[in-house]
């Protein structure tokens, strides 16, 4: 039975509520990449490793993905614990992504996660991954009480803290925002150069890109929706009247527009002074200047996560891992399966008042 009641489990337990230099080690493994972080409970990150499956073609093959991760986690865990100048005897607690994003994936972080904590004889907490990115932007960037608009390979949400959790003001109906420009990089026969992202390689063409052309925009209510604007410039691209750096560029506008949208009437709403963007397409600087452009507009300050913890990482599961753990919140082994579909709505989020 998971937790042991042994004595060195419970002194770990008490050792870990005390210190504010006790280490907790999180596991980041719910799609591409898998990525192993250490942050001390007063906040400090130690070490932050990866490393990310990159497809031969087409997308995120699952089980290809898992295979990968169950490959590399002894080289990310070894490389992250010599980084912090942490031995494992050392961790407090152990934080694992637990949802949402793909089974094998995410069954491979967890076991890994079960694994280090049985044997370490240290509490295990299953960590929600979308609260993950809006934590780890806070804590690197000083928000307090954000709209945050997190977009990443899998997901696409505007959201906001309200009565205990953080709330969904506006999210995609279908695909997610870096999935709608993957697809269109893939299709456009774009490659990973030097280790880029499909996206950042869009947003290279786009900003060489002059001619704005005219693609579905989706706002629903406060839900968008981007496979009309995937599908309608992908024929764009086969029909090859439109130059790539036009279509990059458009694309980029369209979808970049809808989201600023949605997050802008959020603000409007919850009348929140700060926005933060989060997630791997925080990267992209055409976002964050829409963003940033609404921001002012609402007297809010814009922040975005930096690039290091704007794309999946262990740091941002290791840190909020301590958040919960410091109040009170443990997995126990038998409640530590996977939760493919786990939304952000659905978690408690008792550190924040
Ligand atoms: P994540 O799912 O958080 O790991 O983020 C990965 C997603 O971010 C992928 O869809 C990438 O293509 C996307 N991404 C990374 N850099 C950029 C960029 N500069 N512009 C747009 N999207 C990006
Ligand atoms: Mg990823």
């Amino acid at each position: 039975m998971y937790p042991p009641k042994n004595v060195e489990f419970m002194k770990n337990m008490q050792k870990a509520h005390k210190d504010d230099d006790s280490c907790c080690l999180g596991i980041e493994s719910s799609a591409d990449d898998f990525g192993i972080g250490i942050a001390r409970f007063n906040g400090e990150i130690l070490a932050n490793k990866y490393d990310s499956y990159i497809p031969s073609e087409g997308g995120i093959h699952p089980r290809e993905a898992a295979r990968h991760h169950s490959e590399v986690a002894d080289k990310v865990l070894r490389e992250a614990l010599n980084t912090a100048g942490v031995k494992p005897n050392e961790l407090s607690l152990i934080a694992f992504s637990q949802g949402p994003g793909l089974g094998p994936s995410l069954r491979t972080g967890a076991t890994v996660a079960r694994a280090l904590a049985s044997y370490l004889s240290i509490p295990l907490v299953g960590v929600n991954h979308s609260v993950a990115h809006i934590e780890i932007g806070k804590l690197k960037t000083g928000v307090v009480d954000p709209v945050t608009l997190y977009a990443s390979g899998g997901n696409t949400l505007v959201t906001a803290f309200e009565s205990g959790r953080y709330r969904v003001f506006g999210e995609t109906l279908d695909i997610a925002l870096g999935n709608c420009l993957d697809v269109f990089a893939r299709a456009a026969g774009l490659k990973h150069q030097k280790g880029l992202p499909l996206g950042a390689a869009v947003e290279l063409l786009a900003a060489k890109g002059k001619n704005l052309v005219s693609l579905p925009y989706v706002v629903k209510g406060m839900d968008l929706s981007l496979s009309g604007l995937l599908t309608s410039a992908t024929a764009q691209l086969n029909e090859g009247k439109v130059c790539l750096e036009d279509l990059c560029y458009s694309l980029q506008e369209h979808a970049f527009s809808m989201v600023t949208e949605v997050t802008e009437r959020a603000l409007a709403h919850t009348e929140k002074k700060e926005v933060l963007l989060t997630g791997g397409v925080a990267a992209n600087k055409r976002l964050q200047s829409m963003l940033n452009f609404i921001a002012q507009d609402h007297e809010a300050k814009f922040n975005v996560v930096p690039l290091e913890f704007a794309t999946d990482n262990g740091a941002m599961i290791a840190w909020t891992g301590v958040l919960a753990y410091q109040h009170g919140l443990v997995t126990p082994m038998d409640e530590s399966y996977v939760k493919l579909r786990w939304r952000v709505d659905k978690v408690d989020v008792p550190w924040i008042q």
